[in-house]
């Protein structure tokens, strides 16, 4: 898991031999392609359809931070009611997951994990990131000094990689950390680029000398791109302006909050408008609640590239930006239409033909909001997504001042700058259509022998 690789200077810094081990040892022999991440694009959400092979939303895990309007106005005090997994309440990650969508960890003999937050089925002993990891995480968050943390990374995968391990997903969080604390082509980034090819070539070295190099499946990728973020705007401080108590990390203290708003990445916003109840609003009722004036207001903020709903009926979507509004059609993995009706939202034109999950994909890849019309009906599977999604524009983000240190580099969006993400393998062959992360899941099971999953939003690459 190179985190927060970016496709574009992947590639360049592999055309300019600057990843000379990934190059010769991995793509000579494999394939060098793009898939699709999902939305929102943040790190751990990301992960879940790579490790549990399902989208955010079919898990109900919706973002980094999320709210839960049901849990709410049950007992607002509740655990289940809102969650921040940046910070202490990273642990509940494993427990937020349903267990009908096991991780791979949880489907294998020997599984190994280093710094990932997904580590249900990984025997203690094995999850080699755990010891000493707050206090280096934390000490590289604050004073921005990263690159012991991937050297870390490496040392713990080179001890594991003495230990027999069948499964192993490796976390190299360096490149997304240097893309948040400097730029996306800052020299501590693209530092960590050439580190992770200096780690996969040691790792391929010992899997040689091992005798398991000829079969052993490495695959390279990542959850999100990101983009700099010169511009911050804080949709929490919009929603107070437009007169809303809002509830919003670190601010979980609002009394009798109007709106909780939760942001991840930090170019993806959830707004729950809370003054009708826990009912998840639908079509003109989301509008009504907050405000026509209000959501003009909002759609006209540079910042906001377009923001999301639920329509009316049952597999009905609305995305809207400061043009006009679109609709999409589709339902778990079918049927998926999209049709401009005052503004071409997506610019994808009319696509009036009912499409599978896979012509949803084609139809998308090359656009501004690759895998979009899936993205959007996922999302709102889950009932944490929030009655209004608001995804930035590159160049923005949406939580101000906050984070320390600021971050000048962000992701979460539905954009290709954030959605589009490496995928390297050293196989060949493998089914060429266009492909998300979440098809890594059923690839590995198949790859292994092992039976796939049935309710997976991917598929097996090794079948056409
Ligand atoms: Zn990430």
């Amino acid at each position: 898991m190179a985190d927060g690789a970016r496709p574009d200077v992947f590639k360049r810094l592999l055309d300019e031999g600057q990843l000379p081990n990934i190059q010769r040892e991995i793509i000579d022999r494999g394939t060098y392609r793009t898939a699709t991440s999902v939305f929102p694009t943040t790190t751990g959400p990301a992960y879940l359809p790579m490790l549990n092979g399902a989208f955010p939303g079919t898990m109900n895990v919706t973002g980094i931070r999320w709210f839960d309007k049901a849990e709410f106005f049950k007992d607002r005090w509740s655990k289940a009611a809102k969650r921040t997994y940046v910070g202490p309440e990273a642990w509940l990650f494993n427990d937020d997951m349903p267990a009908e969508f096991p991780t791979l960890h949880e489907q294998m003999e020997r599984p190994y994990n280093v710094f990932s937050v997904i580590t249900r089925g990984v025997p203690k002993e094995n999850d080699l990131g755990a010891t000493g990891k707050s206090w280096m995480y934390i000490k590289a968050h604050y004073f921005a000094i990263n690159h012991p943390v991937d050297v870390s990374a490496y040392e713990r995968m080179m001890r594991g990689l003495d230990l027999n391990p069948e499964f192993f997903f490796v976390v190299f969080p360096c490149i997304d950390w240097g893309s948040h604390y400097y730029a996306i082509e800052h020299e501590q980034t693209i530092y960590s680029y050439k580190y992770l090819d200096f780690a996969v070539g040691e790792a391929v070295k010992k899997l040689k000398a091992q005798g398991r190099w000829d079969d052993t499946l490495l695959i390279i990728t990542s959850d999100h791109g990101l983009t700099d973020t010169p511009t911050h705007m804080d949709l929490a401080k919009f929603m107070r302006r437009k007169g809303f108590r809002t509830f919003a990390h670190p601010n979980t203290f609002t009394i009798k909050p109007q709106a909780a708003v939760m942001i991840s990445g930090n170019a993806f916003g959830a707004v729950h408008l809370l003054a009708n109840g826990p009912e998840i609003l639908r079509g003109d009722d989301v509008k009504n609640a907050f405000g026509v004036a209000n959501l003009q207001e909002l759609l006209a903020e540079p910042a906001v590239d377009f923001v999301a709903w639920r329509g009316k009926q049952d597999g009905e979507f609305m995305v809207a930006n400061q043009h006009g509004e679109a609709a999409i059609f589709g339902k778990n993995g079918q049927g998926y239409r999209y049709q401009p009706l005052t503004a071409d939202v997506f610019g994808l034109g009319n696509l009036a033909s009912p499409m599978d999950a896979q012509g949803a994909l084609d139809a998308t890849f090359n656009s501004t909001y690759p895998d979009g019309l899936v993205q959007v009906e996922q999302l709102f599977r889950g009932s944490r997504a929030g009655d209004i999604v608001v995804s930035a524009n590159p160049g923005y983000d949406l939580r101000d001042r906050w984070e320390i240190p600021e971050h000048k580099g962000s992701h979460g969006s539905l954009h290709r700058e954030h959605m589009m993400v490496p995928f390297v393998y050293n196989q060949q062959g493998w089914d060429s259509r266009n492909a998300r992360t979440a098809d890594i899941y059923n690839t590995i099971l198949d790859w292994m022998g092992k039976p796939t999953r049935e309710n997976s939003d991917g598929r097996s690459l090794l079948r056409g």
